[in-house]
Formats: C-alpha cells, sequence, structure tokens
C-alpha cells in the first residue's frame, strides 16, 4: 500500500520536529518509562525469559478525529451483541462457512470441533468474548471509521495499551504541553477485560476453581499477558490464574464427573485462549484433541468455538451483505449506524457472485485487499498482488479467501522509537488502526454484560501494508483526539 500525493495530513498533537537534544534526552526517557512500566516484550532475535525489550512505541500521541472516536466507542455494545447472536446462529454460520470449510483446513478444524460439540449438546450455556473490533478513518468519507476487522480470540495489548497512555502523557508533560493532556482519552481496557474475565469465574460459581490462559509454546507478548494475570491475582487475590499450552493441556488435562475441566486435582472455571487461533499452534492431534476436549467442558471458554467461527473473515464478509444485520439487531438506528462502519466485503465463493469478484479483483486489483481466514497480520495479499495470487488457486480455492475494499487512512506526521537504534528517529508518515475492545457474557438466550471496555490504537508506517507490532512495521500508540 503507498499512500497517494493527495492524501489529507492530520495536525500534529504538538509542534514538530523536535530539536534534537531535546529529542534524543524525552526518547532515552520514554524508553525506560516504557520499560519500567511493562510497554514491553520479549525479544525474537536475542530471546532470553531474563529480560524485555521496550515495544515499539510513537513517541507523541497521534491525532484521532474525536467525533470517530466517540462514534466508535459508543457502538462497541451494540457489536458486542451482534457478535453474541451471530456466534448463536448456527444456521447463519453452518451456511456461511459451507465453501469455506471445503477447502481450508484450518476453519474446517475448527468447525467439526463445533459439529461434534453441537451433536452432544454445548455442556456449558455461558461463553465470554473478549472482543476487539479495529477501525481505519477513511478519508474518502470524510474520515469516518470503517471497520478493518473483529477479533473474537485472543484480542490483544489491553494490557500495554493501558499503560501507553501515561507513558505518552508524560512524555507531553517532559515537553511542556502539560495543558494538551486532556485530548487524551482514559483507558480502561485492562480492568474491563479482566473483570469481564472474574464476571465469567463468578458465573460458574465454584470458588476454588482457576482461570486458566492458553498460551503459545514461547510467548514474545509476554507483558500484554502478564498484566492481566497480575491484575486477576492482585484485585481479586482469591483467584488463580494457571498458563498452559495446547500440548499440556492434551497431557495433563481430563474431564471430571460433571464434564468439569481438571488439571491435576484443579479445576478450572474460565478458559482465555491466547493462543489457538493459528494452525502453528496445533503441532499434531493433541493440540486438536485438547482444545475439543477444553470445548466440551464445563468451563466457560473465551472464545468458545461458535463466538472463534463468528469473529472468521468470512462470517464478517457476509455480516457486510445487505439486509444481513437485519437477522441479528433489531433497531432500525443501529442497523444503519453498524451497516454505515463496514466497507465493500465479497464473497469469492465458487458462484456467480463469488465469479464476479474474481473478475473484478481482476480489473481494479488497487482497490483491493485480499484475505485468507486467519489471524495475528501477515497473511492478506494487497493491490497489484492479487490477480497473481488468485490465478494460482483454483476456483474452489478461492473460497478460502474474501475481497475486501481498501480503506485510505489519513496521514500523521510524527517519531517512530524502535529497540535496537542508537541514532535519533526521524519524522516519518504514519497512519493509524484504533482498536475497541468489547465484553460480552451470555447464553443463547440472554445477554448478562455487555459493556465497551477501553481501547487501543497501533500506528504503522503509511509505505507498510500491515502494521504488526510483533513482526515489525508496526507501533504501539495511543490516540489524541481533534
Ligand atoms: P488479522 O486478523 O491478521 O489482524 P486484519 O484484517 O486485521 O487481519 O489485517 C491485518 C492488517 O492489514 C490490518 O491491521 C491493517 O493494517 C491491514 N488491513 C486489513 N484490511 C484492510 C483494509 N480493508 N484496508 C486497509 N488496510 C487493511
Ligand atoms: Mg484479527
Ligand atoms: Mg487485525
Amino acid at each position: 500500500m503507498s499512500s497517494e500525493a493527495n492524501t489529507p495530513v492530520l495536525p500534529n498533537c504538538i509542534r514538530l520536529p523536535l530539536p534534537e537534544d531535546e529529542l534524543m534526552e524525552v526518547v532515552a526517557k520514554a524508553k525506560d518509562y516504557a520499560i519500567m512500566h511493562g510497554a514491553a516484550m520479549r525479544s525474537k532475535t536475542a530471546f532470553s525469559p531474563d529480560s524485555l525489550n521496550f515495544a515499539p512505541f510513537v513517541l507523541v500521541p497521534s491525532s484521532f478525529p474525536r467525533k470517530e472516536f466517540e462514534k466508535a466507542v459508543a457502538l462497541q455494545p451494540i457489536i458486542n451483541r451482534l457478535m453474541h447472536n451471530v456466534a448463536h446462529d448456527e444456521e447463519f454460520i453452518t451456511t456461511t462457512l459451507a465453501e469455506t470449510i471445503k477447502v481450508d483446513e484450518f476453519t474446517a478444524n475448527l468447525f467439526n470441533i463445533y459439529r461434534k460439540v453441537l451433536a452432544h449438546g454445548f455442556t456449558q450455556a455461558y461463553s465470554i468474548g473478549l472482543l476487539r473490533s479495529d477501525y481505519m478513518a477513511h478519508v474518502y468519507e470524510g474520515c469516518a471509521i470503517k471497520q478493518v476487522e473483529i477479533n473474537t480470540v485472543a484480542s490483544s495489548f489491553a494490557g500495554i495499551a493501558t499503560q501507553l497512555v501515561p507513558q505518552q502523557k508524560f512524555v507531553l508533560s517532559e515537553l511542556g504541553h502539560a495543558d494538551k493532556l486532556h485530548n487524551m482519552p482514559s483507558n480502561n481496557a485492562l480492568a474491563g477485560l479482566c473483570d469481564g474475565m472474574v464476571k465469567a469465574w463468578d458465573i460458574y460459581a465454584k470458588p476454588k476453581a482457576v482461570i486458566l490462559f492458553i498460551i503459545e509454546d514461547v510467548s514474545y507478548n509476554i507483558c500484554d499477558q502478564r498484566f492481566h494475570e497480575f491484575y486477576i491475582r492482585e484485585t481479586y487475590p482469591h483467584i488463580k490464574v494457571l498458563r498452559r499450552t495446547l500440548t499440556e493441556v492434551h497431557k495433563e488435562g481430563k474431564l471430571g464427573q460433571s464434564k468439569e475441566l481438571l488439571l491435576g486435582n484443579q479445576e478450572v472455571a474460565v478458559i482465555y485462549f491466547r493462543a489457538g487461533y493459528e494452525p502453528g499452534h496445533y503441532h499434531s492431534q493433541a493440540e486438536w484433541d485438547a482444545r475439543y476436549l477444553m470445548e466440551t467442558s464445563l468451563a466457560i471458554k473465551c472464545p468458545s468455538i461458535h463466538y472463534h467461527l463468528a469473529g472468521t473473515k468470512k462470517v464478517q464478509q457476509a455480516l457486510a451483505q445487505p439486509a444481513v444485520l437485519e437477522r441479528f439487531i433489531n433497531d432500525p438506528d443501529e442497523i444503519k449506524a453498524v451497516g454505515k462502519i463496514f466497507t465493500g466485503l465479497y464473497s469469492l465463493d465458487d458462484n456467480e457472485a463469488g465469479n464476479a469478484t474474481y473478475e473484478m479483483a481482476l480489473r481494479t486489483p488497487e482497490k483491493f485487499v485480499l484475505k485468507p481466514q486467519r489471524e495475528g497480520g501477515g497473511n492478506n495479499v494487497y493491490g497489484v498482488d492479487i490477480p497473481d495470487a488468485l490465478k494460482r488457486m483454483s476456483r474452489v480455492e478461492r473460497s478460502a479467501w474474501i475481497l475486501m475494499d481498501l480503506i485510505h487512512p489519513p496521514l500523521t506526521r510524527g517519531y517512530m522509537v524502535r529497540p535496537g537504534g542508537d541514532m535519533p528517529p526521524q519524522i516519518v508518515e504514519m497512519v493509524s488502526e484504533l482498536g475497541i475492545f468489547g465484553v460480552v457474557i451470555g447464553d443463547a438466550e440472554h445477554i448478562v454484560h455487555n459493556y465497551q471496555a477501553g481501547h487501543m490504537l497501533r500506528t504503522k508506517l503509511s509505505t507498510a501494508n500491515e502494521g504488526g507490532v510483533a513482526a515489525g512495521l508496526g507501533a504501539l500508540d495511543s490516540p489524541y483526539l481533534i
């Protein structure tokens, strides 16, 4: 994705560039602030369990349109309810994913678990969704927000994003702009998500039962995860948190008499998946068996298998089709408001509509991004690369993908700070993606908790297709509302 010459640039919160000596001094302080407050990660190149690098950050907060931020916040409970209803609509999930699971093995494996659980009936009626709806402002529509995607599994960075607000406030104050701090909205993402897990734990109603985090073999984003764990332990000292990989759950886990999930003699009330969303997390059938075991257990899952499937790109694409929202939302004003945040999303299923999408993508690939059913970044195909990618697939293979209009966010200019550089950072052109967290808990009939819970901002170089923070070109940030 390359930024176009006429893309608007949002005004900065303070005048940049900074004099070099002032810049070097405040960058050094900000790096230490980040490490000391846990805005940090394990190094991928020099991994050690004994040390941390600060997570890449943007020095001063990036501007984001206030009205659009407030809109995203206000929409979150509606989106929570939408996703909850989608997750509980067996027919919609089944028909929407029908073509995709013929060719996408990973989604098919998830779907098979769903099918088996459906056949036996759900042991646990309640689910907890810790969601993150991601947006970019779209310059062609007056910077109105458009949804990039919705995450229903391992929605991360609530912990670090919460730390980043005070960090950037500190930087602004150091630079003599304490008068501007009120334009940075406070962020309760960490407390919001963790309190949600504890509400699920309360529903389970067994004082000795634990909360289980499912983790990768190696956790690079360790601070974000530990923030959740430590917040729960500190705020609710009687609730124990365990961390296990899927492989470990396969070895240690079993079901008790009432299908309670037992690890040794510890009963699990809530399972929080920070892994299990990509094929690489399943080394063998053992990990799939572990996922199935958990799914059939009495523990309240975040996400349950139906919530996981509701968060696939294919379901997102189906939701954006005309009249589909009416199936899940009653209020016409809410339908209109949610409809407006969708940009064009197109099916590539092996049928007439899918063929029309295929032709359109070949004609004007620069308008689109091509997405598979994957999470975690780095999986999409952009613009001019799309025709080759599509031509390499058979007609049926295309059903594993969806096509989406590219969103064109406004530019900001600022300093991105990454570990490993001694040089003063240079001013770069960047674009931001806003994530709004939401918590929803309920069963097929009722929603018992539904609230918005803080936000995150990720900012990347405007020339980068994707801005994964751990992956390389992205950095953590917070919105400065203008
Ligand atoms: P993932 O689940 O892997 O995070 P996303 O749909 O969020 O998948 O895509 C990854 C990244 O690709 C986003 O963070 C964003 O930077 C970029 N991206 C995705 N969709 C669009 C789009 N429609 N327009 C512009 N950029 C997009
Ligand atoms: Mg995602
Ligand atoms: Mg994403």
